[in-house]
């Protein structure tokens, strides 16, 4: 029997609905999957050749905890260049995004804590909330809105309870960015009440429109701010497994004593692949970031033109969060969409109350695989 504090934590539907589609494609099923979040492109070339020498040249033991000093000076400089946060080495540890995320949990929230978080929001958040015995507590975004979060209704949700506030700029389902003015907000309802943030920036740099704000850069906040981001989605290196955390020295002490005791460290030879990935040439990156805008674009067109669907545009990510005119639970017509029409797609309340009525559909994939997809959905939801 499970612990009892697993128990009230469903599987991540993201990952499960991913390893739903690639058992049907093994049995040879016509699928079309807009599940993952993660792009279809391959690592690009430099960042591989680095990793294979790395592996030729027998670098293949532990490395010290918080990662090697190469790659912890790269991010520190990279965060000082691209988010104007001002910290070194010291301030860097190098982890899995997802596990920085779950650690983050254990380490700074305590049973009974609660932690303030936009409502949808990726699903992994509540999950590693209540297994560190705290308490989620949604703040309602909406569509009119682009799904911005809006700071009053964080101001107002304040208890003494409330130790953190968790954030995801560009948003992981929606896409939304939040502006400037939004941050500089909530950075300060964060120092009024002497509360952590913990910002999510992993898809930092897929912005199509505004920019990125990092609330650490923000006056008297790097202090109170673990700031997550990896080479995941910027570089389309999803299964490295490769991230990092950036915070105060007692911070990532504590983040570290963590890491020491579940995973040692990350893999070594990817780490001056990592290296390279951040200092290297950034045109592969800048392709990418064009090529998702125009699959966004066109998967919107494809969109609007079925009956009975809305969406936004997005500023950010590779997801569409579209919403559908029925009734029905966004989990049955997911399933039904699924078997019916071949098509893998999110249930929106995977992301929380507020994403029923919703899809989440990552264009994170091949312009066929758009057109024929958004085909097969028209069809779909024209039949419902
Ligand atoms: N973050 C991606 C997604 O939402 C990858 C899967 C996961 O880690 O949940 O699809």
């Amino acid at each position: 029997m499970a612990s009892k504090r697993l128990q009230g934590v469903p599987a991540s539907g993201t990952v499960a609905l991913s390893n739903l589609v690639s058992l049907m494609k093994m049995q040879g099923r016509d699928i079309i999957s807009f599940s993952m979040g993660e792009p279809d492109f391959d690592t690009p070339e430099n960042i591989k050749e680095v990793c294979k020498a790395s592996l030729d040249a027998g670098f293949t033991h532990y490395t010290p905890s918080p990662g090697i000093p190469e790659l912890r000076k790269a991010v520190a400089s990279k965060a000082f260049s691209d988010n104007k946060i001002h910290c070194t080495a010291k301030n860097v540890l190098i982890t899995p995004c997802k596990h920085a995320i779950f650690m983050s949990a254990l380490a700074f929230l305590d049973p009974g804590d609660e932690v303030i978080l936009p409502d949808p929001s990726w699903v992994s958040y509540e999950a590693c909330i209540r297994l560190a015995g705290a308490k989620p507590k949604y703040i309602p975004t909406n569509f009119d809105d682009n799904f911005v979060i809006d700071p009053n209704l964080i101001a107002e949700a304040i208890t003494p309870k409330t130790k953190m506030i968790l954030l995801n700029s560009p948003s992981n389902p929606t896409g939304s960015v939040m502006p400037c003015g939004t941050v500089k907000e909530i950075a300060n309802i964060a120092k009024e009440n002497n509360l952590t943030v913990l910002s999510d920036e992993i898809y930092e740099s897929i912005i199509y429109e505004g920019n990125h704000h990092s609330i650490a850069a923000m006056p008297d906040m790097f202090d109170r701010t673990i700031t997550i981001s990896g080479l995941s989605k910027t570089y389309a290196m999803t299964g490295w497994r490769l991230g990092w955390a950036i915070a105060s020295e007692d911070k990532i002490k504590e983040l570290d004593k963590l890491q020491t005791h579940s995973i040692s460290c990350c893999v070594s030879f990817t780490q001056p692949a990592a290296v390279e990935a951040i200092t290297g040439p950034q045109e592969k990156k800048d392709t990418m970031v064009r090529e998702f805008r125009r699959r966004r674009d066109l998967a919107i067109d494809l969109i609007e033109e079925i009956k009975g669907l809305d969406v936004n545009v997005p500023k950010g990510a590779f997801y569409l969060f579209p919403r559908y005119a029925s009734k029905v639970k966004s989990e049955i017509l997911c399933t039904k969409m699924l078997e019916e029409a071949r098509v893998a797609v999110t249930p929106g309340s995977a992301f929380g109350p507020s994403g029923e009525g919703f899809f989440r559909l990552s264009y994170a994939a091949s312009e066929e695989n758009i057109r024929e997809g958004l085909a097969r959905i028209k069809t779909f939801i024209q039949n419902l």
